[in-house]
């Protein structure tokens, strides 16, 4: 089964916007899928038919449209636990994305779990999404932030993350794979140092769970996050897995509907995770679109998706490493994913992503949310191209060549 590749030709035959056509007549080749996917016919159709046909409010009424949405929505809950292979469905937690995640445990886990001049560990490749909150906790609790930088070919040094660890690490939160270098981190051995240590892990899985297999039981985190938007999902709609039994231990960050047991005047009661962090309405449709999205990867294994994508990731590198001048950031292609960030000399990444624009290229220009990471580097900003399941070996190769003319003109 594993054997199987993917025919990408297949695949875009379901995504309507990508037979758009573009300034001049020119195809649409969208290489921004690290800022947010495409979405499928099929997730457009399921939050459709919930719309015409199935939608209430949910875990509230009696009447059939909310026990029908309902039972969908819950079912969307076992959907993403089997994906991600989760041991108890009460682990998936329903947030509005990767930021709402991180930023649910800075607020629950955290402010109980942290005291002055304890030290929370991240990475210097990390999005501002697993960064800020961590910042915004220290100010709040008086502990400290410091930085594992990244070696010289955009990778982590366990060695070197090792060396940080100290009596006072609480936490050590860093993304499975990053969104600027395409690093794909060592997620099983960093948790297991982390744990030889007591501390606990927060996996940024937002560029990770899109692309590849992934198996939280086999990771042994503390909390994985993840967004639907980045895997042909809505957008509003994201996870948070955590240890269940770390769920029912820490108190809930919102407070509201739905996450309560009992109120009365003297004060209130919580339910069991994941209700008890799903305060108020939850994104009903997108969760079910959500769900319909992992649907439709799982029509192949994860594993095919991943190795399409490695294929076009090599493709693309070894016609940029060919222009002159242009610097790839970041590891050689068997240690990245989809993604391949760049500089020019003497072009600005803007002026480049414009230009392309122009010829129907999409992609993105600008620090991608991870200042930290382009300050060391040197550099204010990058270009990036991030693939998909529905990209093909001759958009890349038509952007490698567009690439170099259009560098060629702006110089
Ligand atoms: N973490 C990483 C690695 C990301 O790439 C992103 C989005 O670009 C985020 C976190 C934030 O995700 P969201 O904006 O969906 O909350």
């Amino acid at each position: 089964m594993t054997d199987i590749a993917l025919d990408p030709q297949l695949v875009r035959a379901d995504f309507p916007i990508l037979s758009r056509v573009m300034t001049k007549g020119r195809p649409l080749v969208f290489l921004d899928n690290a800022a947010s996917t495409q979405r499928p016919v099929s997730v457009i159709e399921a939050m459709d038919r919930v719309y015409r046909n199935a939608y209430a409010n949910v875990h509230r009424g009696a009447h059939t449209l909310s026990e029908e949405c309902s039972d969908l929505y819950e079912q969307a809950r076992h959907t993403v636990a089997r994906f991600i292979n989760a041991s108890h469905v009460e682990e998936v937690v329903f947030t509005s994305g990767t930021t709402m995640s991180i930023n649910l445990v800075a607020h629950a886990w955290g402010e109980e779990r942290l005291r002055a001049d304890d030290e929370i560990l991240v990475t210097q490749m990390e999005h501002h999404a697993n960064l800020v909150p961590w910042f915004q906790l220290a100010e709040r609790t008086n502990a400290k932030v410091r930085f594992l930088p990244i070696e010289a070919d955009g990778t982590l040094s366990l060695d070197r993350l090792r060396a940080m660890l100290s009596e006072r690490t609480r936490l050590i939160a860093f993304a499975a794979v990053s969104n600027v270098l395409g690093t794909r981190n060592d997620v099983a051995q960093i948790v297991r140092i982390a744990r030889e240590a007591g501390v606990a892990t927060l996996v940024d899985a937002a560029q990770h769970v899109p692309h590849d297999p992934t198996d939280v039981q086999a990771w042994g985190a503390d909390f994985v996050a993840f967004s639907g938007h980045k895997m042909l999902g809505p957008t509003g709609v994201g996870v948070l897995w955590g240890r269940r039994e770390l769920l029912d231990s820490i108190q809930p960050f919102l407070g509201g509907g739905n996450m309560i047991e009992e109120v009365t005047e003297q004060g209130f009661t919580t339910k069991a995770s994941p209700a008890r962090f799903e305060a108020g309405t939850p994104p009903i449709v997108e969760v079910i679109g959500l769900a319909a999205a992992v649907d439709y990867l799982s029509r192949w294994p994860m594993e095919a998706i991943a190795r399409h994508e490695h294929r076009l990731t090599e493709v693309a590198m070894a016609g940029m490493s060919r222009i002159d001048g242009l610097r790839i950031l970041g590891p050689a292609p068997d240690q990245r994913a989809g993604i391949v960030s760049f500089v020019v000399d003497g072009v600005s990444p803007h002026d480049l992503c414009k230009f392309l624009d122009l010829r129907g290229f999409a992609l993105r220009d600008g620090h991608h949310c991870a200042m930290p990471l382009h300050r060391s580097l040197g550099i204010d900003h990058s270009a990036r191209a991030s693939f998909y399941l529905y990209n093909t070996v001759e958009e890349v190769e038509r952007f490698v060549e567009t690439l170099a003319a259009t560098i060629e003109k702006l110089r």
